[in-house]
């Protein structure tokens, strides 16, 4: 449990098409490590949030890229040492869990893009994600060339031109293309050893008031814990600056809905940091970076099933404000992206129109009150806690689905 623990100090977002290996490599990047997580962790976090940590290490007599490694043991028999730990946001690559991708990748530092060398490129999802990154901002990615074995040589190549191609004019221009089997251990040192150059920790401020953007949220009892066995809330995200020790005072946004005299306005939830998690083990204080889970004082029934997820967490007085309506200014996507049969331009946004909006970890449904050229209003279903410049994903309803068409600067 305690050795070389070091807290995850970057989140990496495993993204793709649906069924391209990403849950995969992150077992093949972090397996040893999640026997370690605790098992109440275990059972609420490793089950939905796609979500490992893993301790990247290095074998010092070794040459690169060999001497990347997540084992304790080096191929040469000598001890590795631990280079950084990280957390692995694994994003689901299904069309129809775009807006948990598009909160996942508001935690992301970094993004590796996993493309199966089986199918030609860009398949929907591989292009609607990467499309998410450059709206979000991400532009450190490293680019999986996944399940190579299953190929031959000849179609390894081409394969691996069609991605560089298609990386052309995006925001992974540029982003080094490793071929890897992440079922069959193929490349992962190379893999580690482009992650270590392209995904730099980001510079981040613990002196500032705590903020945290949370993304899950659990109630761990088990059914039928008696009272004085419960535990209180669980919830899971990242810090973004700031430190949360254990016993410090903690309030969330938006909170909850509360009705009074046949009203009904959300008020912030308060309560006190009772237990941190990261990298897998109890800590004291937490710092910036990684995933976190925090043991809070709540009634486990607001945290239960992800109520609090797209909440934002930190020192009571310091967080923005709870908006229920905002103005943004809106860039548009040239043509909408990620399915084949529904791409086209992108009409200008009209009054009256429902938008799904990620704001953070949060997504909501906004009407759109008023549309001007650059410019829009909107009414939110479920308000958020953002701040002015924070960047707001954009998707409109096109058939079935949701579908990402620009990206809104908070006003
Ligand atoms: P995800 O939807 O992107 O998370 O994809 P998964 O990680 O669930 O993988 C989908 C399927 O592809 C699973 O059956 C994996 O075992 C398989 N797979 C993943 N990576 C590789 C690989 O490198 N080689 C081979 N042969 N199969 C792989
Ligand atoms: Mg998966």
């Amino acid at each position: 449990m305690t050795r070389n623990h070091k807290q995850p100090e970057v989140n990496i977002g495993l993204v793709g098409h649906v069924d391209h290996g990403k849950t995969t490599l992150v077992q093949a990047l972090s397996g040893s490590w999640t026997d370690q997580h605790s098992e109440e962790m275990k059972r609420g976090i490793s089950i939905r949030l796609g979500y490992a940590d893993a301790t990247f290490r290095e074998c010092p007599g070794m040459e690169d890229p060999e001497r990347y490694t997540v084992e304790e043991e080096c191929p040469d028999g000598e001890e590795s040492e631990p280079l950084r730990t990280v957390s692995f946001v694994d994003a689901p690559g299904h069309e129809t869990l775009m807006a948990t991708m598009l909160a996942g990748a508001a935690i992301m530092d970094g993004a590796v893009l996993v493309v199966s060398a089986t199918e030609d490129v860009p398949q929907a999802q591989t292009e609607e994600h990467l499309m998410a990154l450059d709206i979000i901002g991400i532009d450190n990615i490293v680019v999986a060339q996944n399940k190579i074995d299953l190929v031959d040589r000849d179609r390894a190549v081409d394969h691996y031109e069609q991605i560089q191609e298609f990386i052309e004019g995006t925001v992974a221009e540029g982003s080094p293309i490793i071929p890897v089997s992440a079922q069959q251990n193929v490349n992962m040192d190379l893999l580690i050893q482009s992650i270590e150059e392209e995904i730099p920790t980001p510079e981040r401020n613990s002196d500032r008031a705590s903020r945290m953007f949370a993304a899950r949220s659990f109630d761990i009892n088990r059914p039928g814990a008696t009272h004085e066995d419960l535990v209180g809330g669980v919830v899971g995200g990242s810090l973004v600056h700031g430190t949360l020790s254990v016993g410090d005072e903690l309030e969330l946004r938006p909170g909850r809905q509360v009705e009074e005299g046949g009203q009904t306005e959300w008020r912030s939830l308060e309560t006190t940091v009772r237990s941190l998690q990261a990298g897998g083990s109890p800590v004291e204080e937490a710092s910036p970076g990684g995933l976190l889970g925090v043991g809070t004082g709540l009634d486990p029934s607001l945290t239960k099933g992800d109520a609090l997820a797209g909440q934002v967490a930190g020192e009571p007085g310091t967080l923005p404000p709870t908006r229920e309506s905002f103005e943004m200014e809106v860039e548009l996507l040239d043509r909408v992206v990620g399915d084949g049969d529904g791409d086209g331009n992108v009409e200008e946004i009209s009054t009256g129109e429902p938008l799904m909006l990620t704001v953070g970890t949060a997504t909501t449904v906004g009407a759109v009150t008023s549309a001007r050229d650059g410019e829009c209003e909107v009414n939110l279903k479920r308000p958020v806690c953002a701040e002015a410049g924070a960047k707001i994903a954009i998707n409109r309803r096109v058939g079935a689905r949701w579908r990402l068409i620009g990206v809104g600067t908070l006003e």
